[in-house]
Parts: structure tokens; sequence; C-alpha cells
């Protein structure tokens, strides 16, 4: 879906669409019900079928030995287990780890896992590429491709664990927290991401805490309002501006839905939350842009109607060949996440991790080809200014 058609759900989730075969690894526990009861089965096949995918790891029908002969055979012919392909496994030297996938139909994207003292981080993409188009990320240079299903998104998780199986990350629970920070705006991919987050949540799954679950949108405000009666997972908008006429350059889709407009959506989303959860509020520091004492004082006036209830989650810009953007000095990191405090914001600076392996936050960028068109303009842009030589953006 590009922004000019506008949000709208899409209700057939893509794993159970006519002829396709049935990705039972992106159903969630009621769909499986459903289609077990379809088949004449009881729904509890359900139950049995989740644990053999999502705690046993099960790659054959044929292991799945609590389901009859007759139900193996008859999942053999319609349904898939089929999960994309590793086709690049980098390790960072500070531990993060980022891995290229390649989907059935050759499209590449990128999932990134982050090890931290008390937790472990997975970062999923939710579309192949971006329609969005935010100025300073390098995923929006690249234009969209596709959604992705259900199934690959989940796969994601399972891959990942399953490649830090053999290491010091090995431990059942590495990966603690999963976050759609990946590439894609995931409220442009509603019915998947929805159904993908029901079994990343569920016990049958991999019963991540809804606490620790977090979608990050650039601000697709109907969408928002529609989650709020679908989910309570952690929510986090990508704001990284004070007011609509930087918005605007900066994220798009501002000019579709303002700022107002958007924090009127977040206190929606908060109230059903609950009282003692809040929304955590992204804001990427970019050099002479937005990171000035007068942007900082602006972003504390923009955000008063919701000062309780935010955090405020700094991210110095990660760098990419091309982009126009600089990061800015860490003092000057430091003085607006200072000015942020005293005025009482709860403000963490997010520390780069993996920027050797172009793993950051707006890093991601797997080769894939641009139906939109938007990379090549993008690498003839870099070609007029002397930055590439072959036509490769040197990732
Ligand atoms: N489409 C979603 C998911 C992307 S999340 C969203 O917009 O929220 C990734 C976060 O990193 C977003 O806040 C995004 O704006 C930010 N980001 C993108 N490119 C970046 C870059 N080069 N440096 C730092 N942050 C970046």
């Amino acid at each position: 879906m590009t922004m000019s058609e506008g949000f709208a759900i899409d209700a057939t989730p893509a794993s159970t669409a006519g002829s396709e075969p049935v990705a039972l690894l992106g159903m969630s526990k009621a769909a499986l019900e459903a289609y077990f009861q379809s088949l004449g089965e009881k729904p509890f096949r359900a139950v049995q079928v989740m644990k053999w995918l999502h705690h046993r790891d099960a790659d054959t029908f044929e292991t799945m030995t609590d389901l009859s002969q007759k139900l193996r055979a008859h999942l053999e012919a319609e349904a898939t287990l089929a999960m994309p392909d590793v086709v690049q496994d980098h390790q960072s030297r500070d531990g993060t780890r980022k891995w290229l996938f390649a989907l059935a139909d050759g499209q590449r994207i990128e999932t990134v896992f982050i090890p931290e003292k008390d937790r472990g981080t997975l970062c999923i993409s939710s579309q192949v590429g971006c329609a969005l188009d935010c100025s300073f990320c390098a995923t929006g240079k690249q234009g969209f491709n596709r959604n992705l299903t259900a199934a690959e998104i989940v796969s994601q998780v399972r891959l990942a664990r399953r490649a830090l199986k053999d290491t010091d990350f090995g431990r059942p629970k590495a990966i603690t927290n999963v976050v759609l920070m990946g590439m894609g705006e995931p409220l442009l991919n509603f019915e998947p991401v929805l159904e993908a987050i029901s079994v990343l949540l569920d016990d049958l799954g991999y019963g991540i805490s809804k606490r620790r679950l977090t979608l990050s949108t650039a601000g697709v405000v109907p969408a928002i309002r529609a989650l709020a009666g679908r989910t309570d997972v952690a929510l986090a908008i990508s704001l990284h501006a004070p007011t609509d006429a930087l918005r605007d350059q900066l994220v798009p889709i501002n000019r579709r839905y303002p700022i107002a407009e958007l924090l009127d959506a977040c206190q929606a989303y908060l109230e059903k939350l609950g009282e003692w959860r809040s929304i955590t509020v992204e804001y990427t520091l970019l050099a002479g842009v937005n990171d000035r004492p007068e942007d900082a004082e602006a972003l504390i006036a923009c955000l008063a109607p919701l000062r309780e209830r935010v955090k405020l989650n700094l991210i110095p810009f990660n760098p990419f060949p091309g982009s126009g953007y600089a990061r800015p000095a860490p003092a000057e990191v430091r003085r607006f996440q200072e000015t942020m405090m005293a005025a009482h914001y709860g403000t963490m600076v997010r520390t780069t991790r993996g920027d050797d392996i172009d793993a950051a936050c707006g890093q991601l960028a797997g080769a894939f080809d641009d139906r939109t068109k938007r990379r090549s303009r993008y690498i003839a842009r870099l070609r007029d200014h002397g930055e590439i030589v072959h036509g490769q953006t040197g990732r």
C-alpha cells in the first residue's frame, strides 16, 4: 500500500489466501483452531501444532507424532512450514548480529539481534522496503516493494532463536524483547502484523510479554486508533521534530497526519494501556536540523499534554552514504538530553549498536528490486555527488 491509497485494513490474512499453501507459522491460535475445525478436527489440534512449531521447532509434519497419520498427510499436501533462507549472518564486534534473509520470491529483508546485560532485543522487519520515505532513513531510500506475510514476520524470530541456540545467548530466553523497528511501516501491513504479534505473545508461541513487544510507527493515525481496539503491546512513535513545518520535511506522512492528530491518537492508545504504562517517543538527532536548544524547547512545549505518559528515546543519527545529514557531537546530544530531563521528561539516548555491520537504526536496506524506482533515483543522486562509482552503495 502506498500513502496515497490511504489506510485500509485488509481482512484476509495472507497465510490462508486461496490456493496458496496454508502458512501455519504465521497463524494465531484462533486462526489455527478455525482451520482445524474446517478440516473436521478438534480445535485442540491448534495447541499441539503450535507446540511443535514454536516450542519444539519442528520442521516436518512427519515428526508431529501426536497427530493422526491422516491429518499429517493432509497437512503435508495443503500446508507449509517454509521459512526464508539465511543469505548472510553478520556478527558485530559488540555482539550485535544481523541476518539477511531471502524470501521465497527472492526479496530480501534484514533482522537484527542486540544483546544487552539484562535482555536480548530482536529487531524485526514488517515490509520489504518502505513507502514512507523519511528523509534520513536508508530503508526509505529504497522505496516500497511488498508487505511481509505473518509467517515471514514470525519466521524472523524463529530463525534468530535457532541461530542463537549455539552461542553465549543460547539460554532458553535469549530473545526477551521484540521490536517492530526493522524495515517497513508495521501499521501499513496491519492484519499480518497483528496476526504475527498474536503468535509472538502467545505462551504457545514465543511467550514475549506485551510490555516487551514494541510496535514503532511513523504515525499512521487511523491505524493507531484501530490498534487500540485490537492489542495493548508497547507503542513507539517516530516524532523526530517538534513542529509540523519541520516534521513535514523529515517524516512526509506528517503532511497527512500532523502532530496534533498523532498525539491525540497516542492519547487514545494510552487509555487502552492503562494508568501505569507509557508511550515511547523516538527522536533521531540530526546535527543542525532538530538538535538545537530551541528545538528542545519546542519539543518540551509540543509534548506537554503527554508529559507524564511519554518516555523520550533520543537516537543520534546513524549515517549512510548520501544521506545529507550528520550525527551531532556527543556534547550536543548530552545537552539535548539534559534540557529534556530538566523539564521532567524521562529521556534515554539509544546507544548505537552494530554500526560496523550497518545494523543500526535506519541502516537496514537489504538489496532488492524497487518497484517504486526510488532506489535508482537515489543511486543516480549519489553518483552525481561522486559518492559511488559502480552503482553500489557499499552495503
Ligand atoms: N517505520 C517505523 C519503524 C522504523 S523504526 C517507524 O517509522 O517508526 C526505526 C526508527 O529509527 C524510527 O524511529 C526511524 O525514524 C529511526 N531511524 C530511521 N533512520 C535512522 C537513521 N539513519 N538514524 C537514526 N535513526 C533512524
